[in-house]
């Protein structure tokens, strides 16, 4: 299994064009030992030509052409995109869908209910619709792997993709009538990877800690989890109000309640931190924070990682 990382930023990215804070301020000014950004987008590939994105990143366009493994062969019309998988009906996960409404048919798992908010509440993914055959939505069932990637004959083994919930809410444009229909456990899921045995976790907003999530990060292989923000107050501190980390959905990485001290002790596997805001200290690669998520067994992603499991 390969994992490709072409975004690593929150949403906004690194710098957001609005924000003149410290971390983007200097990025800007090339005074910063750190990397730009792109908004967050993995994709994951079980076999040659073939992958599975994991969400839709508003960058998504610019993501795929800057590699060619995402081209089409040449000559023809089509992708080596199998199916693109959704973890949440955020904004910042789903809005690259509408990079993708070249006429092509695609496949797009999510919840039941995070497909209902996208079918029935935003007319503007209908634009998906178009392409013959027209996009196939699929629910993603909890709990359950299902294999995504099984091709009869083919010498590659299976992939499997388990969804499991991460509590969290949904985003403040979904309609109070529809929220009150959808299931709450279906708002944010991570997704688990199985192929040959080796095990993908991946989680880019954790709103708290939970049993089953963090067992299934523990003994992956590849634990790629959510770096949004440093401390709770860190966007209060730059914007002087709003709502505290915690409040949007993430824990943050230090202090007592924090990711790096609760993540559980005795894992094999790496640990990578994607999704960073770009408020986040640990961008720049010369801070207390970043020293201290190296020297808790942490990296950091960016754009182009690739890791093989
Ligand atoms: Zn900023």
């Amino acid at each position: 299994m390969r994992i490709k990382v072409l975004g690593s930023a929150a949403g906004g990215g690194f710098p957001q064009w609005n924000c003149g804070c410290s971390n983007c301020d200097r990025v800007r000014r090339g005074l910063l030992r750190g990397r730009p950004r792109t908004q967050a987008q993995v994709a994951v590939s079980p076999a040659p030509a073939t992958w599975f994105l994991l969400n839709a990143s508003p960058d998504l366009r610019q993501q795929l052409l800057q590699d060619l493994e995402f081209a089409p062969a040449q000559h023809t019309r089509g992708t080596p995109i199998s199916a693109i998988i959704l973890m949440s009906a955020d904004v910042d996960g789903v809005m690259g869908l509408l990079h993708l409404r070249e006429f092509q048919p695609l496949k797009i798992y999510a919840t039941a209910s995070v497909l209902r908010v996208l079918t029935e509440e935003n007319s503007l993914f209908r634009s998906l619709e178009r392409s013959v055959p027209p996009v196939q939505w699929q629910a993603l069932p909890l709990d359950q792997p299902i294999p995504i990637y099984q091709r009869a004959g083919d010498a590659v083994s299976a992939l499997t993709c388990k969804a499991v919930s991460l509590g969290g809410g949904y985003p403040d444009y979904v309609s109070n009538s529809l929220r009150k229909q959808l299931a709450k456990e279906e708002a944010v899921i991570g997704l688990e990877f199985v192929q040959d045995g080796k095990k993908f976790f991946y989680a880019p907003s954790l709103s708290g800690y939970d049993e089953n999530w963090k067992c299934l990060a523990k003994e992956s292989d590849l634990a790629l989890l959510d770096g949004t923000f440093w401390t709770d107050n860190e966007l209060i501190d730059v914007r002087g109000s709003g709502k505290t980390a915690r409040e949007i959905g993430h824990v943050p990485l230090s202090g007592h309640d924090g990711l790096l001290a609760r993540f559980p002790s005795g894992g094999k596997g790496r640990r990578v931190l994607i999704h960073l805001n770009n408020t986040n200290p640990v961008l720049d690669e010369e801070s207390a924070a970043s020293k201290a998520v190296r020297d808790a067994g942490w990296e950091v992603a960016y754009d182009g990682m690739e890791i093989e499991l």
